[in-house]
């Protein structure tokens, strides 16, 4: 049970697993002013460094999900680097479909909403898992730009123009969900660079260390074509931001 192997190579040196940097992670956790000790739960928590980070500087604790292996194993390293491995445990598992017993003050799925079958569904998903009153954080892309034609998108990484929404209108979705949008932190170019360019030091130092690997040939092919493949469509079209929602 794992996620497809070309994550796992190309983002094995990565923190973060999105275009959100570390500085805006942070600029998120005061922004919703949690309290010490609340409890977070995270749906594909990656390599864990929203809730180490978050435990470490505002005191939470919480339990991370996560379908990598690796990621997992690299989120549990984390948390004993930042002194914070008594408050939050990383479950290496499936999270489509995973209710607590216990409700959490902040449900949090950051860009992973494939786990509950699109944002409405991650948002009913997590809402199961939260007390009366709690947060819901969404990790999403939407539109920056609204692609001209199919063929922009789909160099999206393979997105259609109806797989998102411009910003306005996925704030709107949330409010026809019931929800109030109540904080929200986005990302830019910047953070889309560190997230994608990223990637492509770790592709060719792989490529160094694995030249016989059944996989050097894709991993060949993707470093060849992303540098331009990212700055003529995802950087241009596509934003993301981190959403936080509580039900009206
Ligand atoms: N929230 C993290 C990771 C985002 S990347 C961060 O911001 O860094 C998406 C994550 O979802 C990956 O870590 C991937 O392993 C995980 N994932 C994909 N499908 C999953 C599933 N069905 N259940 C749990 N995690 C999943």
């Amino acid at each position: 049970m794992d996620i497809p192997r070309i994550f796992n190579i190309t983002e094995s040196a990565h923190r973060i697993h999105n275009p959100i940097t570390p500085e805006k992670l942070a600029t998120l956790g005061a922004a919703l002013r949690l309290e010490s000790g609340a409890r977070v739960l995270d749906l594909g928590s990656g390599s864990g460094e929203m809730l180490c980070t978050w435990a470490r500087d505002h005191g939470v604790s919480g339990t991370g999900i996560d379908l990598s292996q690796l990621f997992t194993e690299q989120a549990k390293r984390r948390a004993e680097e930042l002194g914070v491995a008594d408050q939050v445990k990383f479950i290496h598992g499936d999270a489509a479909g995973y209710v607590s017993d216990e409700k959490f003050d902040v449900a949090a799925c950051v860009g992973a909403t494939w786990i509950g079958g699109g944002v409405a569904g991650t948002i009913e998903l997590l809402a199961r898992s939260l007390r009366t009153g709690g947060i819901i954080l969404i990790g999403e892309p939407y539109w920056r730009q609204l692609p001209p034609t199919e063929t922009v998108a789909k160099g999206c990484e393979g997105s259609s123009i109806s797989d998102f929404l411009r910003l306005p209108e996925l704030l709107a979705f949330f409010g026809r969900l019931g929800y109030d949008v109540v904080e929200m932190v986005l990302a830019d170019q910047d953070g889309w660079d560190r997230y994608e360019a990223a990637k492509w030091l770790t592709m060719r130092r792989w490529l160094e260390a694995n030249p016989d690997d059944e996989f050097a040939k894709d991993v060949r092919t993707k470093l060849t074509s992303e540098p331009e493949r990212y700055a003529a469509y995802t950087r241009e079209y596509l934003g993301w931001g981190v959403f936080a929602l509580m039900a009206r």
